[in-house]
């Protein structure tokens, strides 16, 4: 425990979405760890889920108003990104949390922080920080794979030179002659868009702030930390997976939103399954799936033949009306699968022996849990980065093995997805040489994560030179 660090006052302000706030606030934990007086700012109601989130740790929250539903056009209650359902209201969210500027700037003015690691949805923070003469770091909580291919899409235009949105292009200048389609991009394909203008205004941000924490470790993709830095030209330190900072059940449990089922219950479920038999199926923290999908996934998970954890974000009616005839009885009372209808306790179930694979939508903290609990995963990209995520596991680190999608969900020409790949693909990543190869390496990256956070490591380490740099700066 650091304090001689205690005079550095830290700011994070996570963006409000499920997915962003939770390693935002691991990320701060791994401050208040090394002696760091560490604040969250967020808005109220996202406040339970931070505090969950905290735990025992030393971390101070404040919080600032969200704009009103007059200001914004929101339904009241509409703090959290989650919560906003259609493409519509999700402009508008991150509209909104530009009004957020004034009384963060406020608190600013009232705590004097001597750095703010703010979210990269929040570009204009760097503008923030320079009124008070602070540091921004871009906290934006992947890792430098997908980083890398969005600016060496951005800058070279690949896409430009394709004639279909299903072509396959190589990305230039990126190491590793990696091939994408137009389909697959972060962007929508509507060039104008805000999502689209918001991308432009973070890359910029990379660049004017004072630097980029990523959520990765060294030894997980060293040819692209080095490239990020080398070529691309950005600051950053490596300081992840900030995931492993949750380190008994308790912290794993508690992480993120309460979970929809008990966390013993759910434990003595894993304990009485063999290790590495069972597979864990979450697609992140907002994707639902229409009837159709869900019902293919069931049949594809009940003819693979391994025991299941599949977490469904839909509803909360009792029944469960989408799953195929006999499913319950044949499945679900037998002891055979579990569905965790809402939030699951992800990084506890992850670490369970009895889980050996993950089917996955590929968003980066998802993957890296994957990569921690050192499971092979089957690739299943939805949208955003996800598809570069998912290249990252089957080409790069070679720990996974794609479903067969190829395009953004609810984009033309996806249909749902049958049982058929999927018993493949579960089948796979579970049993046989193949699987015991994938996790033999997926195991041997869990080891490096563990030690790359440990004292010493590179992880640590790379915090240790923020924290001096940090310092000599607020000197
Ligand atoms: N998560 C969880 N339980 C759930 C769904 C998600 O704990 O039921 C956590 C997961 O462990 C991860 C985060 O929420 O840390 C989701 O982030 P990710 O980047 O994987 O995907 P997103 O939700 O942003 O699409």
């Amino acid at each position: 425990m650091g304090n001689e660090n205690r005079e550095l006052h830290v700011f994070f302000f996570p963006f409000p979405a499920n997915g962003h706030i939770i390693p935002s606030i691991d990320l701060a934990r791994v401050f208040a760890s090394r002696g760091i007086r560490t604040t969250v700012v967020t808005t109220p109601l996202n406040e339970p889920l931070i505090s969950r989130t905290i735990g025992k740790a030393n971390i101070k929250i404040r919080t600032i108003k969200f704009p009103s539903p007059e200001q914004t056009g929101l339904p009241e209650g509409c703090e959290n990104s989650d919560s906003a359902l259609s493409p519509d209201m999700i402009m508008a969210f991150l509209k909104a949390t530009v009004l957020l500027r004034d009384p963060l700037e406020h608190l600013m003015e009232q705590e004097k922080p001597d750095c703010i690691i703010a979210d990269m949805f929040f570009p204009w923070a760097t503008d923030s920080a320079a009124k008070f003469g602070i540091p921004r770091i871009v906290f934006h909580g992947m890792g430098f794979f997908p980083t890398c291919v969005s600016a060496c899409v951005r800058q070279y235009k690949p896409q430009d030179k394709v004639s279909s949105y299903f072509e396959p292009f190589v990305v230039p200048k990126l190491p590793g002659e990696i091939t994408v389609s137009k389909m697959q991009l972060p962007q929508t394909p509507k060039d104008d868009d805000v999502f689209t203008k918001l991308l432009d205004e973070v890359n910029a941000s990379e660049l004017n702030s004072y630097g980029v924490i990523a959520n990765s470790f060294y030894e997980l993709e060293p040819v692209y930390a080095d490239f990020y830095r080398n070529e691309l030209g950005r600051r950053a330190w490596h300081l992840g997976p900030v995931c492993l900072c949750n380190r008994d059940t308790e912290e794993k449990a508690n992480r993120g939103r309460e979970a929809a089922i008990d966390e013993h219950e759910c434990l003595k479920w894993l304990d009485s399954k063999e290790p590495n038999s069972v597979v864990y199926v979450c697609f992140g923290s907002m994707t639902t799936f229409p009837d159709a999908q869900l019902k293919e996934i069931a049949l594809g998970l009940e003819a693979s033949g391994q025991p299941f954890i599949w977490v469904v974000k839909k509803g909360s009616s009792e029944k469960l009306e989408w799953l195929p005839e006999g499913f319950e009885e044949r499945v679900l009372s037998q002891g055979k699968g579990l569905i965790i209808r809402g939030w699951a306790p992800q990084v506890m179930i992850l670490d369970h022996e009895a889980v050996g694979g993950f089917v996955t939508h590929c968003g980066w903290n998802s993957a890296l849990e994957g990569v921690c609990a050192g499971v092979p995963m089957v690739t299943w990209p939805m949208y955003a980065e996800q598809f570069y995520n998912a290249k990252f596991l089957t080409d790069i680190v070679k720990i996974g093995l794609g479903v067969g999608v190829q395009t953004w969900i609810g984009m033309m020409g996806r249909d749902p997805v049958k049982k058929e790949p999927i018993e493949k693909a579960v089948k796979r990543i579970m049993v046989g040489e193949e699987a015991e190869e994938m996790r033999n390496r997926a195991k041997e990256l869990a080891q490096m994560a563990k030690r790359a956070v440990e004292e010493g490591g590179s992880s640590y380490n790379d915090f240790n030179s923020l924290i001096e740099d940090l310092r000599s700066r607020a000197h």
